[in-house]
């Protein structure tokens, strides 16, 4: 299993425009995989909430966060679970991502 964690200052798990492209707090936008998007959402309140455990801020350990993207699937071959998510901070306005692979 592996969890990896990225911080920066622009978005990675969306373009730059993606309040423009993804208007709405939160919306799923289905491609293959199951993707939420959007302007952000509270994580208590994203649809993943409890599939994923969303954590704070990685730059400043900040909770002000809003989950911008996520995603969460289980393999049909062998039942591992996967998820990628991002957030943006409302305190330091960094990107932290994750993404665990069983
Ligand atoms: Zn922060």
């Amino acid at each position: 299993m592996a969890l990896d964690i990225w911080i920066s200052p622009t978005p990675r798990l969306v373009p730059d425009n993606f309040r423009e492209l993804f208007p709405s707090p939160c919306a799923l936008y289905p491609n293959g995989f199951e993707w939420y998007k959007g302007t952000g959402i509270r994580a208590a309140d994203h649809p993943l909430d409890g599939h994923i455990y969303f954590q704070p801020c990685d730059a400043c350990q900040s909770e002000d966060v809003l989950v911008i993207a996520a995603q969460w699937n289980v393999s049909y071959s062998n039942g591992d679970a996967y998820w990628d998510y991002e957030v943006e901070c409302q305190s330091c306005h960094q990107f932290s991502q994750r993404s665990y692979a069983d």
